[in-house]
């Protein structure tokens, strides 16, 4: 199973925590004050962080889905 990560970028407050946890995964665009989805399908290695950014997402912007291969 390989995690694939969903960004709704309409719920995405500009909190940042999601670079802060994952900065491999997401990036930052400061102008328009969003998250900025990097990977969407994150290698093995970023599982961790992956997963600790959508969990620190305040406004549950971020989701997680499991794909097979
Ligand atoms: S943590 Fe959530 S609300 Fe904050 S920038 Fe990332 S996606 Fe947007």
């Amino acid at each position: 199973m390989s995690l694939h990560v969903v960004f709704a970028p309409g719920k995405c407050r500009g909190y940042a925590n999601c670079l802060i946890e994952a900065p491999e995964v997401w990036d930052f665009d400061e102008d328009a004050n969003t998250a900025v989805l990097r990977q969407a399908d994150p290698p093995e290695a970023q599982r961790a962080q992956a997963e600790a950014a959508a969990r620190c997402c305040p406004a549950q912007a971020i989701t997680l889905e499991e794909c097979a291969g």
